[in-house]
C-alpha cells in the first residue's frame, strides 16, 4: 500500500476499498516499526491523525465531490507552524514550542482533508545539507543507513522514500527540498519565490525561503502544489497570480521543447557515475522529441559564495527574535538582561546556527557591508540576468542536483565548506527566485541520483509536465529501499 501514488490512494478511498482510518493506521504502524533507525519523524500525532481520518471517512461516505487529497496522510517539516503541536525547527531553542496557529500551506492541506501524521526531522533552522545539525539527531538515508538523508528537509525525504508517509512538505532556501529528494530518490519541487505563502514558516533567509511538496511522482507533487499555492494576504511577498490546476495539464504536448544544459554545471566536479546516469535522462528527453542544447550561465559559479553571504545575513537578522524572552528556551538564573541574552543564545543554538549568525552579522556590519553584502546583491542580479538570457534560448534548464550521491554520516560535519559545496547546483535557482524540481534519474553504487530541471518564473507547470511524461515511460522513481533489517 505504501508504494501507491496519491491518486491511487484517492481512488481506493473513493471506491471504499479502504478507509482513511485504515490508511492512517497503516502508515502509523510503519512509522512505529521502521523509524527508530531512520529518525525521519521528530513528532508523531496518532490521536489527532485518527480523529481527522474519522472525519474524512464521514465526508467520504457522502456522495458529494471531494478534494482528491481528502483522507490521505501527510507529514510536515518541523519548521511549519502546526496549531497545538510542537514546532521546534529541530532546535533546542524551540524544543518545547507549541505553535498557536497553522502555517497557511498547512491549513490549505488540512482544509483539503489531508491527515497530518506528524512533523519531520530537519537541520536546525533549516541550516545544513545533511540533516545532521538537528537537535533530535541525524536523519539516516533509508537506502543505506550509513549515509545521510540530505538536508535540510531530510526527514521529509527519508519518510517518503521509506514509505512511512506518502507525501510531505519541505522548504528550500538554497536546495533543501531538492538535495534530500535527490539523495533519497523521490520527487520534490521548489516553486517560484512567492508561489506558496511563507506565513507560519520559521524564517531562515526571507528573500530565498520557499515551501514545496515532496512525494514519489510529479503527478503527486502537482496535486499537492496546486493545493498549497496561491495568494495569502498574510504574506506580503506571496504572489497574486492565478494558480493553474497543474494536475490536469500533465499530459499536454511537450515535443519540440528546448532544454539547455549549462556548461558550467557539467564539469569534472561532477561525479562521472552521476554524469552517466544523467546522460540516460538526456537521451530519454531527446527520445521524447525535445531539443537539447548547451547554454551558459557565466556567473553560476558565484552562487555558493553569494548565497553564503546573503543567507547568513538574513538569518542573523531573523534569528535575533530568539532572545529568551518572547518564546522558546530561556537560560536558568540570568544575572542581568545581557547575561539572559547571551547565555540563552549560547546554550540553545547549535554550532552551525552560531556560525551563520556570526558570518551574517559580520557581512552586515558597517565596515564590511559594501564589500560583502552590497556586492553580493549586485552579483545576485547578474545571476538572475544569466537565467533571463538563457531562457531566451531554451524553455527549461537541465542540471545535476548534487555533485555526489548521499555522503557518509559524519563525513562533512567538521568541514563546513565542503558541506556548503553540496549546494553548488541548487542555490542559483533560489537566488534567481525560479522554480526548480528534482526527480529520480537512476542509481550509482546503490544510492539514488536525482536530476534537476529549472524553469522560467511561474512555469512550474512545465517542470511537472516534462517530469510526469518522463515518469510515464521510465521507472527510476519506482524503486523502493528494503527495510527488512530496520526493525528493532
Ligand atoms: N544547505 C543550504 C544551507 O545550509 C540550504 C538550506 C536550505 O535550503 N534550507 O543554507
Amino acid at each position: 500500500m505504501h508504494q501507491l501514488t496519491l491518486s491511487e490512494m484517492s481512488k481506493m478511498l473513493k471506491s471504499k476499498t479502504c478507509s482513511s482510518t485504515e490508511l492512517t493506521h497503516y502508515f502509523l504502524e510503519r512509522i512505529e516499526k521502521y523509524d527508530k533507525k531512520i529518525n525521519s519523524f521528530v513528532t508523531v500525532c496518532p490521536e489527532s491523525a485518527l480523529n481527522a481520518a474519522k472525519h474524512a471517512d464521514q465526508l467520504l461516505s457522502t456522495h458529494q465531490s471531494h478534494h482528491p487529497l481528502l483522507g490521505i496522510p501527510i507529514a510536515h517539516k518541523d519548521l511549519f507552524s502546526t496549531e497545538g503541536i510542537r514546532t521546534s525547527s529541530c532546535s533546542k531553542m524551540l524544543a518545547e514550542y507549541i505553535a498557536p496557529y497553522d502555517a497557511t500551506c498547512v491549513e490549505r492541506l488540512k482544509t483539503a482533508g489531508m491527515i497530518m501524521l506528524g512533523k519531520t526531522n530537519m537541520d536546525e533552522f533549516a541550516m545544513g545539507s545533511s540533516n545532521e545539525t538537528s537537535y533530535f539527531g541525524p536523519c539516516y538515508n533509508p537506502w543505506n543507513l550509513d549515509h545521510v538523508a540530505g538536508g535540510s528537509s531530510g526527514g521529509s525525504a527519508a519518510a517518503v522514500a521509506a514509505g512511512l508517509v506518502p507525501a510531505t512538505t519541505g522548504t528550500d532556501t538554497g536546495g533543501s527540498i531538492r538535495l534530500p529528494a535527490a539523495y533519497c530518490g523521490i520527487t520534490g519541487i521548489k516553486p517560484s519565490y512567492g508561489r506558496i505563502s511563507r506565513w507560519g514558516m520559521t524564517a531562515f533567509a526571507s528573500s530565498l525561503d520557499q515551501a514545496g511538496p515532496m512525494a514519489r511522482t510529479a503527478h503527486d507533487c502537482a496535486l499537492l502544489l496546486e493545493t498549497m499555492s496561491g495568494h495569502d494576504p498574510k504574506d506580503a511577498t506571496s504572489l497574486n497570480a492565478p494558480v493553474p490546476q497543474y494536475s490536469e495539464h500533465l499530459n499536454d504536448p511537450i515535443n519540440n521543447l528546448r532544454i539547455g544544459l549549462p556548461q558550467e554545471f557539467f564539469t569534472k566536479d561532477l561525479d562521472p557515475n552521476i554524469q552517466d546516469v544523467l546522460n540516460q535522462v538526456i537521451e530519454q528527453f531527446k527520445h521524447m522529441g525535445m531539443n537539447v542544447q548547451t547554454i551558459s550561465l557565466p556567473n553560476a559559479n558565484l552562487s555558493i559564495p553569494i548565497y553564503y553571504i546573503l543567507a547568513p545575513a538574513e538569518a542573523s537578522s531573523n534569528l535575533a527574535r530568539f532572545d529568551g524572552i518572547r518564546y522558546g528556551y530561556q537560560c536558568d538564573h540570568p544575572e542581568n538582561i545581557e547575561d539572559l541574552y547571551m547565555r540563552t543564545r549560547d546554550e540553545a543554538f547549535g554550532d552551525e546556527v552560531k556560525r551563520r549568525i556570526i558570518v551574517g552579522t559580520h557581512v552586515l556590519a558597517s565596515g564590511s557591508y559594501n564589500a560583502y553584502y552590497q556586492k553580493a546583491q549586485k552579483i545576485r542580479a547578474l545571476i538572475k540576468h544569466d537565467f533571463d538570457r538563457a531562457f531566451d534560448q531554451v524553455d527549461l534548464i537541465f542540471a545535476p542536483t548534487s555533485p555526489t550521491t548521499a555522503f557518509k554520516v559524519g563525513e562533512k560535519l567538521n568541514d563546513p565548506v565542503s558541506m556548503y559545496l553540496s549546494d553548488i547546483y541548487t542555490t542559483a535557482a533560489n537566488l534567481a527566485s525560479l522554480p526548480a524540481l528534482t526527480a529520480p534519474a537512476g542509481f550509482s553504487n546503490g544510492l539514488p541520483v536525482g536530476f534537476q530541471l529549472i524553469a522560467p518564473h511561474l512555469q512550474e507547470q512545465l517542470l511537472l509536465q516534462v517530469t510526469h511524461q518522463l515518469q510515464c515511460i521510465t521507472d527510476a522513481h519506482q524503486h523502493h529501499p528494503t527495510l527488512s533489517n530496520f526493525e528493532e
